[in-house]
C-alpha cells in the first residue's frame, strides 16, 4: 500500500473536495500510533452543501429512472468493488488495524451488498387491496428521498454499504458520515459509485467527527437516518431526528451470549469462541464474547478454548496476522479499564489479561486476547459492551438459567447456542430475546439475505435481506372510483 497516495478529502457532488474551512485531522495507523495521512474535517458548512447537492440529484434523475437501470449500476459498482479489492482492502487494514484478510472480505460483503440489492431494486412491490366493484386500489412504495448514513469505526466499508446499497437501490440519494477513526474507504466506494454511474450528488460523503454528525442528524433538509453506533449516540441521533419527525433506523451495541451446552462440538465451538477474539480484535457488535458455559462442560471447553487462543499471532493488520490491534489508543485504554475492573471484581484471566508486551508491538494498541473465567453475573464486565478483545465466562446448571442470564442484560442483537439436542436449541432460541439466534455456526455464507437488527436497547429496524427495504421506502396508498 502506498501511504503516499492516501486522499483524505471527502466526495461532494461527484467530485473530491476538501472541508471548506481548509481544516483536517491526522488518519492514525493503530499499529504503529503514527500518522499516515489527513482526513478533511468536515462541519456544518460542509453538510449543508452536501445536502443542497442531494436534493437537486434526488429531483432530478436517481429516484425517476427505470428501476431496471438502477439495477446495472448496482451491479457495476458490485463489480468495480470487487476489481479494488486489494485497494480497498488495503485502506481498511491500515485505518482500522485489522488483518488484510478479514478486510478482504469486508469488500467481499460490501460487493455482495451491492448485488443483493441490485437484485432487488426493480422488484420493490406494491399490492393491491379489494374494496369490491367500482373501486381499485394499490399501494405504491416510493423513496424517501435524503438518508443520511452515519456509520461507526469498526466496519466502516461493510456496515456503508449495508445501508448505502437498500437505499440506492430503493431510488433515495445519500449523504454519509464516516467515523473520524477510520473512513478512507468509504470515500473511495464514493468514488467508485460514480464511475459506476451513479450520478453527481446521489452520493456524497463528509467526514468529520461527532460534530459533524450530529450536524447531518439535525438538519432539516434530510428524510432518513440510518445510523450504526454506541447507544449513546443513537439516543443522541433520535432526539435530534425527533425535532423534524425523521424516520430512523438504529442499529446499537450488543453484549451478545454464547451458550454452550455440555452436550456441544467443543472442537466446533471453540473454534468459532477463538474466531470471535481475532475478528477485528473483537470490535464487533454481533461479537458472542459473554460465554455461558453449562458447569459440567466448563473445564473441559475453557481448556479447549485456551489451547487455542494460546496460538493466536498479533501483528499489524498489513501483515496479515491473525489478530490486529484495537483501533484507537481511546479505544485501547477504555478495554484496560474494563480489565482492572474485572480484576477487582474478581474475574481470573485464563490467558492475556493486559496489552502486549513485546518490544516489536510496543508503539500500537495491542491488547493480547483474553479469556477471563469466573465473571459474575451483573458484574461491569458481564454487562457492559467491552469492544476489545476480552471473552468472559460465565456457568449455568439448566436451560432456565441459561434463558435468565442471556437476557439479564439491556442489550438483545445476536445469541449463539452450542448444542447436539434441537429440542433445547429451540427452548433456548424462542425464550431468548435477541434479534438473531445461530445455533451450531456463527456464520454462513449467503448472511447478507438475513434481516438484522436488535431488540430492546441494541436497536430497531431490520437491515440486510428483503426487509431493508421497509427502511428505505414510504407507502403511497392509491384509491381510484370507476363506478
Ligand atoms: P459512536 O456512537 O461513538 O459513533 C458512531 C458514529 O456516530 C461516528 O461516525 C461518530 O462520528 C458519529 N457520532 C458521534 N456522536 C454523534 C452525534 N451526537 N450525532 C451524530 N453522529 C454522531 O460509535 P463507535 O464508537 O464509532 O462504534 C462502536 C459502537 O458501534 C459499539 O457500541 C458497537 O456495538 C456499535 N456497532 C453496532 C453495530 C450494529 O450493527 N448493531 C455494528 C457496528 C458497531
Amino acid at each position: 500500500m502506498q501511504q503516499a497516495t492516501v486522499d483524505g478529502r471527502m466526495f461532494i457532488n461527484g467530485e473530491r473536495v476538501p472541508a471548506r474551512s481548509g481544516r483536517t485531522f491526522a488518519a492514525i495507523d493503530p499499529a504503529t500510533a503514527l500518522t499516515f495521512g489527513t482526513v478533511a474535517d468536515g462541519d456544518r458548512e460542509d453538510v449543508d452543501q452536501a445536502i443542497a447537492v442531494a436534493a437537486r440529484a434526488s429531483k432530478s434523475g436517481w429516484s425517476d429512472l427505470p428501476p431496471v437501470r438502477r439495477v446495472r449500476v448496482l451491479n457495476q459498482l458490485a463489480g468495480l468493488v470487487r476489481q479494488h479489492r486489494a485497494e480497498l482492502a488495503g485502506l481498511e487494514s491500515l485505518d482500522v488495524g485489522k488483518p488484510l484478510r478479514q478486510a478482504e472480505d469486508d469488500v467481499a460483503a460490501a460487493a455482495g451488498f451491492f448485488e443483493y440489492f441490485a437484485g432487488v431494486a426493480d422488484k420493490v412491490f406494491g399490492s393491491s387491496i379489494p374494496l369490491g366493484r367500482g373501486f381499485v386500489d394499490f399501494t405504491l412504495r416510493e423513496p424517501l428521498g435524503i438518508s443520511a448514513q452515519i456509520v461507526p469505526w469498526n466496519y466502516p466499508l461493510r456496515l456503508a454499504s449495508r445501508g448505502i446499497a437498500p437505499a440506492l437501490a430503493c431510488g433515495n440519494v445519500v449523504v454519509v458520515k464516516p467515523a473520524a477513526e477510520a473512513g478512507l474507504s468509504i470515500i473511495r466506494l464514493a468514488e467508485l459509485a460514480s464511475e459506476s454511474g451513479v450520478p453527481a450528488g446521489a452520493f456524497n460523503v463528509v467526514t468529520g467527527g461527532r460534530e459533524t454528525g450530529a450536524a447531518l442528524a439535525s438538519h432539516p433538509g434530510i428524510n432518513h437516518i440510518t445510523f450504526t453506533g454506541s447507544v449513546s449516540t443513537g439516543i443522541a441521533i433520535m432526539k435530534a431526528a425527533a425535532d423534524h419527525v425523521v424516520p430512523v433506523t438504529l442499529e446499537l451495541g450488543g453484549k451478545s451470549p454464547n451458550i454452550i451446552m455440555e452436550d456441544a462440538d467443543f472442537e466446533k465451538a471453540a473454534a468459532a469462541a477463538a474466531t470471535t477474539l481475532m475478528q477485528n480484535a473483537a470490535q464487533t457488535c454481533t461479537a458472542p464474547t459473554r460465554l455461558l458455559i453449562q458447569r459440567q462442560a466448563h473445564e473441559s471447553f475453557v481448556r479447549i478454548l485456551a489451547e487455542r487462543i494460546h496460538t493466536i499471532r498479533l501483528g499489524r493488520g498489513l501483515d496479515n496476522p491473525d489478530m490486529g490491534p484495537v483501533v484507537s489508543e481511546r479505544q485501547m485504554n477504555r478495554v484496560l479499564q474494563y480489565l482492572a475492573q474485572g480484576a477487582r471484581d474478581g474475574a481470573r484471566p485464563v490467558t492475556g489479561g493486559g496489552r502486549s508486551d513485546r518490544p516489536e508491538l510496543s508503539r500500537g494498541f495491542f491488547i493480547e486476547p483474553t479469556l477471563l473465567d469466573h465473571v459474575q453475573r451483573g458484574s461491569v464486565l458481564e454487562q457492559e459492551e467491552i469492544f476489545g478483545p476480552v471473552l468472559t465466562v460465565t456457568t449455568f446448571d439448566t436451560v432456565d438459567e441459561a434463558v435468565d442470564i442471556a437476557n439479564g442484560t439491556p442489550y438483545g442483537l445476536v445469541t449463539g447456542i452450542w448444542t447436539r439436542d434441537l429440542q433445547k436449541a429451540l427452548l433456548l432460541a424462542t425464550a431468548i430475546k435477541s434479534g438473531q439466534i445461530r445455533v451450531n455456526s456463527y456464520s454462513a455464507e449467503g448472511s447478507i439475505g438475513l434481516p438484522f437488527g436488535g431488540y430492546k436497547r441494541s436497536g430497531f429496524g431490520r437491515e440486510q435481506g428483503v426487509e431493508a427495504l421497509a427502511n428505505y421506502t414510504q407507502i403511497k396508498n392509491v384509491m381510484i372510483s370507476y363506478g
